[in-house]
């Protein structure tokens, strides 16, 4: 589905993804991790080119992305993107969130698109809260909202940044179900998250990123058991 050769990017001067080189295989569960600053919002947002980058050649589901593409709305049609913060449109409904994109880009029928936002707000148990708007709803509920707007799409891969940093502890565990839902479902996706207990459960790979660098990629217990990067060791020593 995704697949990055040599990418290279930069901020201004500062190198901020070094010669990177990964493929994700559909249905494949990748969990990106490592030190803050190491890269990782920055990689996974170049996949639906949030960010640019300076070099390297990057697919997505088949198709070749380049910076200032013409074609490039439609690829992100198929990448669903969940933030740390959750993003919702704050004038708009939860059910409106998750049928603007649909009707207006997809051109689905307001109605089938609304029934199609109500089986996924079903889906991860906020469908009660269809007719409110986003500052009406827990912060858990909120990311479960952006997680069926995304999914209203029907996306070929979701990435999720950070998506439970901002929660509430007691939040986390509905809002990290729903995603081993997904999983479940084989939902390609691309996670990056400090939640090691995720990674362990739902991981097909895990990748730990240095300074901008790929440094270890290895299946969860074989990463947990034992890093092979020291500085994978000292970073999972101070986050368990
Ligand atoms: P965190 O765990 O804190 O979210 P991260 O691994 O996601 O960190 P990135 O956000 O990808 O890291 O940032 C990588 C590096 O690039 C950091 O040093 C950051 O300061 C720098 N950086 C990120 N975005 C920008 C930007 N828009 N302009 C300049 N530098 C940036
Ligand atoms: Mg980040």
């Amino acid at each position: 589905v995704v697949s990055m050769t040599g990418i290279n990017k930069w901020y201004g001067s500062y190198h901020a993804l070094r010669d990177i080189d990964l493929d994700v295989a559909s249905g494949e569960r990748i969990v990106l991790c490592g030190p803050s600053g190491s890269g990782k919002s920055t990689l996974i947002r170049t996949i639906n080119q949030l960010e640019t980058h300076a070099s390297g050649t990057l697919r997505v589901n088949g198709q070749e992305l380049t910076p200032g593409m013409k074609k490039l709305d439609v690829v992100r049609q198929d990448v669903g993107m969940v933030f740390q913060h959750f993003n919702l449109f704050p004038h708009l409904t939860i059910l409106e969130n998750c049928t603007v994109a649909p009707i207006s880009v997809r051109k689905v029928p307001k109605r089938e698109a609304e029934e199609r936002a109500m089986h996924y707000l079903e889906r991860v148990k906020i469908a009660e809260q269809a007719r409110k708007y986003p500052f009406q709803l827990s912060g858990g509920q909120q990311q479960r909202a952006a997680i069926s707007r995304s999914l209203c799409m029907v996306p070929k891969i979701m990435l999720f940044d950070e998506p439970t940093s901002a929660l509430d502890p007691e939040m986390v565990r509905e809002v990290l179900e729903t995603m081993i839902g997904l999983a479940d479902e084989g939902m390609t996706m691309m996670v990056v998250t400090h939640e090691m207990g995720f990674a362990r459960e739902v991981a097909d790979r895990v990748i730990f990123m240095d300074a901008g660098e790929i440094k270890e990629v290895a299946a969860p217990d074989a990463f947990f058991a034992n890093p092979k990067e020291p500085r994978a060791r000292a970073f999972l020593n101070q986050i368990m």
